[in-house]
Formats: C-alpha cells, sequence, structure tokens
C-alpha cells in the first residue's frame, strides 16, 4: 500500500475534514473500552452517503487495504479494532432516520443511527411505538446492535435483535450495492423474504462480508404501563423452574436473571427480575399477583423493594458494571454466552468459581431470549485500565469463561479474536468450508476485517 496515496484519494472522497492519520485521532480508535490490547490503525475516514463508502471500498481494493466498519465501538470485545491495520470506517456521520413506517412498523435508517436517537425519536414523534435497544449506551448504533446478535429489553418477547432485522442495504466487498430483504423487490422495507434470505449472512460476521449502509427494523407497540417484580432464589439450581414458570405465563415482557457479590446487598442470592406491562394498572396489578404467586411456588420469594431501585430497573437495568470500580481507572468486559437453558446453573456456579479464581468480584447475568428457546449468560471481569497485570488477569479470565461456555454447549456471543478461534476449532469443518467460500467469493482481496473469523 502507497499510505500517502491512498490518504490523499481518502481526502478526495470524504473532504479533508473528515480522514485523519493524524497520531492522536488513530490512538482513540486503536483501542475499545474492554480488555483488548491496543492495535494498529492507519486511516479513519468518516463518509457521508453511500457513494463514498462504495469509492472507499472500491480503493481498499486497489490498494489491498483492510476496512474495518465501526459504529458506536461498544462491543468491548475489540471487534472495530483493526486486527491488520488500515481504515477504520467511522460510520456515524450517516444517521438519517430515513422514513418510521407506523402501519407496517418498522423504521428505515442509516447505518450510523444511535440506539439514543431513534429511541428519542420516536419517544417525541410515535410515542406509541418503540425500537429494539440494549442496554448499552445510547451512542451504540441500531446497525452495530443488530448486527452483532444484540439483545434488549423486547428480546424475551420478541426474540434477538438480529431477527428483527426486515432489510439492508449493503455495500459487497467489491463495490457493489445491494438492496436485501423485501426492499430488493419492493419499495416497502416491510419483510425478510419470502425471497432467499442472504441477510444473515451479515449477523455476527462482524463486518466480513460488507458494509451495510440503511437498514430496516422492526418497531413494536408500547404498553402503557410497564413494572418490574423482584424475586430472589437461594439455588442457582432452581433458576430452570422458576423461567419456565414465568414464561409459561406469557406475562412478562423482560426476564433477567442476576447473580452478584457487589453491592454487599446482593451477595448469596439469585436475583430474578421480570418485567410485566400492560395498558392499565389493574392489569398490571393482577399480573403482579400471578408473579408473587409463581415465585411463591417455585421456591423464591417476592421482594419488594425501595422506590428509588424500582425507577432505575424501570429505567434500565444495572448489572455487570456495577462491579467495576470506575474511581480506580476501572473497566470492565463480558463473555456474553449463548446458552441452552439445562446448563445455566452449572454456568453460573462455575462462572462465579472462575471469577473466585482471579481474584474478580463475581459478577454473572442472563436474560431470555425468546422465552427459554436461548439465554444470553454475562460473565463479567472487571479491572484497573492503569494496570497491564490486572488488565492480562481479565483476559485470562474471559479466555477460560470462553472455554467453559463452549463445554457446557453454549456459544460465545461477539467473541473477541481468542474466543472465535474456540469456537472454530468445535465448528463442523463442512460449515467452516462453507463460511470460508462464500467469503472468499465475496472478498477475494481479503479487505473486510480480515483477522476475524480467520479460518486458519
Ligand atoms: C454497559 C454496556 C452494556 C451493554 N448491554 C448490552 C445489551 O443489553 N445488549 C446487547 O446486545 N449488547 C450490549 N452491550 C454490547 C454492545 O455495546 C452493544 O451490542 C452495541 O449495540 C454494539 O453497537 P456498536 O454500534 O457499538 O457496534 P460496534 O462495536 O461499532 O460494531 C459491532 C460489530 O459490527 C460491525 N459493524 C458495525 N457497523 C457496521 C456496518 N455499518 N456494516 C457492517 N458491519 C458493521 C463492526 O465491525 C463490529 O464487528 C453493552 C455494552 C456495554 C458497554
Amino acid at each position: 500500500m502507497n499510505k500517502e496515496n491512498v490518504f490523499e484519494q481518502l481526502e478526495h472522497i470524504v473532504g479533508k475534514d473528515f480522514v485523519s492519520n493524524r497520531e492522536e485521532d488513530l490512538y482513540i480508535y486503536s483501542q475499545d473500552p474492554g480488555a483488548s490490547l491496543p492495535r494498529h490503525v492507519d486511516f479513519v475516514v468518516m463518509p457521508e452517503n453511500v457513494e463514498e463508502v462504495q469509492k472507499i471500498v472500491k480503493l481498499a481494493n486497489q490498494e489491498k487495504v483492510p476496512v474495518i466498519p465501526m459504529g458506536g465501538g461498544l462491543t468491548l470485545s475489540g471487534l472495530i479494532i483493526p486486527v491488520k491495520g488500515g481504515i477504520v470506517m467511522d460510520m456515524k456521520r450517516m444517521n438519517s432516520i430515513i422514513e418510521i413506517n407506523a402501519l407496517s412498523k418498522y423504521a428505515l435508517i442509516e447505518a450510523g443511527v444511535t440506539t439514543g436517537q431513534l429511541l428519542s425519536f420516536l419517544n417525541e414523534n410515535y410515542p406509541n411505538l418503540q425500537p429494539p435497544v440494549p442496554d448499552a449506551p445510547p451512542s451504540a448504533t441500531i446497525a452495530g446492535n443488530v448486527l452483532i446478535h444484540g439483545s434488549g429489553y423486547l428480546s424475551q418477547k420478541y426474540g434477538n435483535h438480529g431477527a428483527m432485522i426486515n432489510g439492508l442495504e449493503v455495500v459487497l466487498p467489491n463495490g457493489d450495492i445491494c438492496k436485501m430483504g423485501s426492499c430488493a423487490v419492493s419499495k416497502y422495507w416491510f419483510a425478510r423474504g419470502p425471497i432467499p434470505d442472504l441477510i444473515g449472512l451479515f449477523i455476527s460476521s462482524f463486518g466480513t462480508m460488507g458494509i451495510v449502509t440503511k437498514l430496516s427494523v422492526q418497531l413494536f407497540d408500547k404498553p402503557k404501563f410497564r413494572e418490574v417484580v423482584f424475586g430472589l432464589l437461594n439455588d442457582p439450581n432452581d433458576i430452570p423452574n422458576i423461567l419456565l414458570k414465568i414464561t409459561e405465563t406469557g406475562l412478562a415482557e423482560d426476564v433477567l436473571i442476576g447473580m452478584q457479590d457487589k453491592p454487599d446487598w446482593m451477595k448469596g442470592y439469585v436475583f430474578i427480575i421480570a418485567y410485566v406491562t400492560g395498558e392499565s394498572q389493574e392489569e398490571i396489578d393482577s399480573h403482579i399477583k400471578i408473579f408473587k404467586r409463581i415465585y411463591r411456588k417455585a421456591k423464591a420469594r417476592y421482594m419488594k423493594t425501595a422506590e428509588r431501585i424500582r425507577k432505575v430497573y424501570l429505567e434500565k437495568p444495572i448489572f455487570a458494571a456495577a462491579a467495576a470500580d470506575y474511581r480506580k481507572g476501572g473497566g470492565f468486559e463480558y463473555v456474553g454466552a449463548n446458552m441452552p437453558l439445562e446448563n445455566l446453573p452449572e454456568a453460573y456456579k462455575k462462572g462465579a468459581e472462575i471469577s473466585k479464581r482471579y481474584g474478580i468480584v463475581p459478577t454473572l447475568g442472563s436474560r431470555l431470549i425468546g422465552g427459554t428457546h436461548n439465554i444470553v449468560m454475562f460473565f463479567s471481569y472487571s479491572f484497573n485500565r492503569a494496570d497491564p497485570k490486572d488488565m492480562e488477569n481479565a483476559r485470562e479470565a474471559l479466555h477460560e469463561t470462553n472455554k467453559l461456555a463452549l463445554e457446557l454447549g453454549g456459544i460465545p456471543w461477539k467473541a473477541e479474536l481468542s474466543g472465535q478461534q474456540l469456537i472454530l476449532k468445535k465448528m463442523d469443518p463442512n460449515y467452516k468450508k462453507l463460511f470460508n467460500t462464500i467469503r472468499s467469493i465475496l472478498d477475494p482481496n481479503h479487505i473486510m476485517n480480515p483477522g476475524n473469523w480467520e479460518v486458519k
């Protein structure tokens, strides 16, 4: 690669103000808030539209420079830190909310639209509709989240966020602009089919298949009332039973469980945090009664909480980050693993053992995805960012946890590089072969976020 030439061409495509090779800018893009070590970046560029994205991808092919698409950069697992240098393409300037279709219930947006932006736009203009958003900071993008199979408060009821994609506009690695989903045939972005569904190629592939420039995501009716019902269990072995009892009712919008040693009042219990919704306070009250009965029958206790805590949890559940001591320069990263329900008790017990072995406060949690079809399990590890040894310690704990998740029949979610390698090691060889074949046809110059999902 001729670096000077690439820089000049990038300037020509996006204008001087939206490309940089200055050390101070590259420093920011060489890392993320998780435990990954920083890696080298050559350029950062911020395109304004699909034509600019296309020109950058064509240039990257010509010069054989890697391109790494980035939204909010908040996965914590280093997925937007280049493995082989190259151009970080920060999508945040492409932030138009193009259309809200209140009848077919979808939002057509550009890839840089953040979760906070869409949420506040809907609150202001379509107060009866709600988008799928994670509990991540509001600067996370909708695209970045749905493309990694994210989940959030609607997931228990409606499934993971990747399944809520109706359509995509992508710039393929060869520079072609391609529409996928109903929008490939119709002017409406209302559904994924009924045509061969290739959208899945772009989910959990960490930017290796192309760059998403527009997307349609499903919107959902917002219930008038929402309440949180806390319960306490003493033994992780009782988790599957109570989750089945809760989901049988069909009344919970979101179900989280957690077990953490900090703050002190949480130590020694498994917390159940179920959200119920309804059209009236009476309906909510009757749902709460049902939950109290379930808790009692399933060896759990209903927990009445202080108004302050109730308000916090209605706004956003606080897990994981609670264990990181930010005053000491603390950070945290978690292994999010998709787990089958049967092995959840074991995951809680063994997860706590790993934390203790590494001298980290145990912080474990999970969220149901589409009933008990799939559980996302969070094994969080905090560290002091100013202490390289402490960060190394967290990385080792994360690696051991990825192994544990795989042993228990789970699959690490949004896995960092070493976790991806563990998954690939266990993967059906013909699935790997298929993936590699598709990838080399789409991206013969291997420019799209190389190093991720690298079949060795
Ligand atoms: C405190 C905290 C809480 C969190 N809670 C949750 C939670 O409840 N649920 C949840 O799902 N996640 C959660 N996360 C994880 C993560 O922050 C979110 O999933 C977030 O939405 C990811 O979006 P992003 O814009 O930061 O993605 P990025 O990190 O920018 O990108 C994610 C991946 O997608 C690729 N990508 C990004 N944009 C494009 C594009 N336009 N085209 C092609 N590929 C692209 C990137 O290359 C990368 O591989 C949490 C994180 C934190 C820090």
